[in-house]
């Protein structure tokens, strides 16, 4: 196999020194050192995610505990904004698992705006509403901070939001944005293996649980946080150790780094890569509404994309077609985890050269 630099939005690149620690031998699961593992990571994730609320992980991908909050935190019905792909999955989930949804789908390349949800929830028919933070499908950032101005005013509906492709490169202030239940995985901006999904939880969340019914066993939330609870930050069921060990580590490497240094270099690639894009070709995304990690570009030129891609791999770099319905119309280039201002050089130079752009 030929391993390539990833500038594909998930898996992306991992670094080889938390690689490593994925091979640290096992221990118990119920063991006191699992125990202090689980905690020093939700210390680290509380501080990386600026809440106090409870830190809960789930051996799966971050699809899973979609299906778990949406389905643990609708009681009466659910209403779902969509810019993409990512966000159109939140009402297959509620759908899939007889959760009452509506699906509210912007025009594309628009973000959902917070006269939208404030329009859905005047009218008094929902106690979820689900929001796409960084929607890796199109390179759209919804503008969370206004949202939330919205959804304030609503202290019976939870919020929850999808920060998978974002938490861990962008800022998300959980606890100054009042998210319910802030939901990310572990192979995007968190640059470990795909495997894990992490998320937090409100006390307004915890108490909505009780009212629900039948939420299922494994993406229960309110089960994974019991185990958490009474069992002293242990699992109903085995977790992926492995995850655990790295992500502990990764964690540090975060702190080293400096959260806001981090959120800081993400910054300035997303920039970058506007400029770059604009120049050649055009962003998919409204202006003003593009995401920091991910840049959705519009094939203006109409280049062949699969020999671009196999032109990029013979240079070791693979960068991602578009998603779903855009996937011939538009090409994605990643910016997130370990990729700094170099690697994005590298990148759009190469994709100068072999295209002949200058
Ligand atoms: C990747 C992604 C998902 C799906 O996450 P998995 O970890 O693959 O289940 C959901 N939402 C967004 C915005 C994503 O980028």
């Amino acid at each position: 196999m030929e391993f390539k630099k990833l500038f594909i939005p998930g898996p992306t690149q991992v670094h080889p020194d938390v690689l490593a620690k994925m091979a640290t031998p096992m221990i118990g699961h119920r063991s006191k050192d699992a125990s202090e593992l689980q905690k020093r990571i939700t210390q680290k994730m509380q501080n990386l995610m600026f809440t106090k609320n409870k830190i809960a992980l789930s051996t799966s991908s971050g699809t899973g505990l979609m299906e778990g909050a949406i389905r643990g935190a609708t009681a009466k019905r659910a209403i779902v904004f969509s810019v993409g792909d990512f966000g159109n999955r939140w009402a297959d989930l509620a759908k899939l698992n007889d959760v009452p949804v509506d699906l509210h789908v912007e025009e594309p390349g628009n973000p959902t705006m917070p006269k939208t949800v404030d329009d859905y929830l005047k009218t008094g028919k929902y106690d979820v509403v689900t929001i796409t933070h960084n929607e890796t499908s199109t390179g759209i950032m919804n503008p969370v901070e206004s949202i939330s101005e919205i959804i304030k005013k609503y202290p019976d509906v939870l919020w929850l939001v999808d920060c998978v492709s974002s938490l861990g490169g962008a800022k998300v202030e959980v606890d100054k944005l009042g998210i319910d239940i802030c939901i990310t995985s572990s192979q995007k901006a968190l640059a470990l293996p795909p495997g894990l999904a992490l998320c937090s939880v409100s006390p307004k969340a915890e108490e909505r649980f009780t009212k629900v019914g039948n939420k299922g066993y494994y993406l229960d939330l309110k089960n994974i946080i019991k185990y958490i609870d009474k069992k002293d930050h242990q699992y109903s069921s085995t977790p992926s150790l492995s995850h655990m060990f790295a992500l502990d580590f990764q964690l540090d490497r975060i702190e080293k780094e400096g959260i806001e240094n981090r959120f800081i270099r993400h910054i300035e690639m997303a920039e970058f890569m506007y400029e770059w894009a604009n120049t050649y070709f055009k962003t998919f995304a409204k202006p003003g509404f593009e995401s920091l990690t991910v840049t959705c570009i519009n094939n203006t030129r109409n280049f062949n994309f699969s020999e671009l891609n196999k032109e990029l791999g013979n240079r070791g770099m693979q960068i991602s077609n578009g998603y779903g319905d855009l996937k011939d119309k538009t090409f994605r280039i990643a910016h997130m985890g370990e990729l700094n201002m170099a690697d994005m050089k590298e990148v759009t130079g190469a994709i100068e050269d072999i295209l002949k752009l200058k």
